[in-house]
């Protein structure tokens, strides 16, 4: 199986973020590689072991582990910790041409790059911790016209028959899908324990191919991306209020109407 994992650098979750000029500024604020696609390396490499007659990732194992970020060079920070983790190599898109991208941007890149590697199955995290949109996936295979196999919280992959299955995660219960090579799979959070990069890892990562890609690489306009294609704007954005100091309730015996009255009048009730 030739397997690629979507993985994208956010800012880090608990630092304090600020815009500028519109966006996020992502460049003055730590970064990390996204929290749910660490769940997306983790299953990667399960589906890998699980199928390997060495029972690990990596050479010998029969299949390969190729992870694809867009972003700036600054990236690889994240893409070696999911090497460490113990993918084998991985492609980094990043261009000055590419900031201020949108979703649809996004996908029509990482589509093209995944459409010249000739994989079986792509995974991503079902959602980004800066942007949250949790398109990107969906969009992807919608671009290569591919199955999605999307929220998933449980994998099974048969190489032998080309098919993947999935339990899918959603508000009403989970569905049991499957189909057929090539798929765009994305799994939930919890899916399972990512694990620690061990030192052995970490030593290895350090020697793993980074192929980067500027934007006339992946064959695409300039004009296809960056902010000035991009089909969304933030028109404004405000800084969240100070919090206020609350409303305190006594109780002298009514305090449970009390407190409906504060739900229902904040509609919560
Ligand atoms: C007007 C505008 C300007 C923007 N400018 C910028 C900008 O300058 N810089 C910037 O970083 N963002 C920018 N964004 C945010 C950017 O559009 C989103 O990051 C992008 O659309 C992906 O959405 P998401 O991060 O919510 O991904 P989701 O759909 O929430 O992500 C789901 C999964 O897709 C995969 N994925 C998502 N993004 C990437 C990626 N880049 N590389 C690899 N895998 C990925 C991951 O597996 C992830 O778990 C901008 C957005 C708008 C609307």
């Amino acid at each position: 199986m030739k397997i690629a994992i979507c993985i994208k650098q956010v800012p880090d979750s608990w630092a304090e973020k600020k815009m500028a000029a519109g966006v996020l500024d992502r460049a003055n604020v730590d970064a990390v590689l996204n929290d749910l696609d660490e769940y997306a390396v983790e299953e990667g490499l399960r589906i890998v072991e699980a199928n390997s007659p060495t029972k690990e990732a990596g050479e010998g194992s029969g299949h390969s582990i190729t992870l694809i970020s867009m972003g700036p060079e600054r990236a690889t920070e994240a893409i070696r910790k999911a090497l460490s983790m113990g993918a084998d190599d991985a492609i980094l898109i990043s261009d000055a041409a590419l900031a201020g991208s949108d979703a649809l941007s996004t996908s029509l890149v990482l589509a093209e790059v995944i459409k010249k590697g000739n994989y079986d199955l792509v995974i991503c995290g079902t959602e980004s911790t800066d942007a949250r949109m949790s398109v990107v996936p969906a969009m992807i295979a919608e671009r290569l016209n591919w199955a999605q196999l999307t929220f998933a919280g449980k994998v099974k992959v048969d190489p032998a028959a080309a098919s993947v299955e999935i339990e899918r995660v959603t508000e009403f219960g989970n569905q049991v899908m499957n189909a057929k090579f090539p798929v765009v799979l994305s799994v939930v959070e919890k899916i399972n324990e990512p694990r620690y990069p061990s030192f052995k890892g970490i030593m290895a990562a350090k020697k793993k191919v980074i192929t980067t890609m500027s934007l006339s690489d992946t064959g695409l306009a300039a004009t296809a991306v960056g902010a000035s294609a991009a089909w969304s704007a933030v028109k404004d954005a405000l800084p969240r209020p100070a919090r206020g100091a609350g409303v305190k309730l006594t109780d002298e015996g009514s305090g449970g109407e009390k407190l409906f009255d504060f739900l229902v009048e904040k509609r919560l009730a």
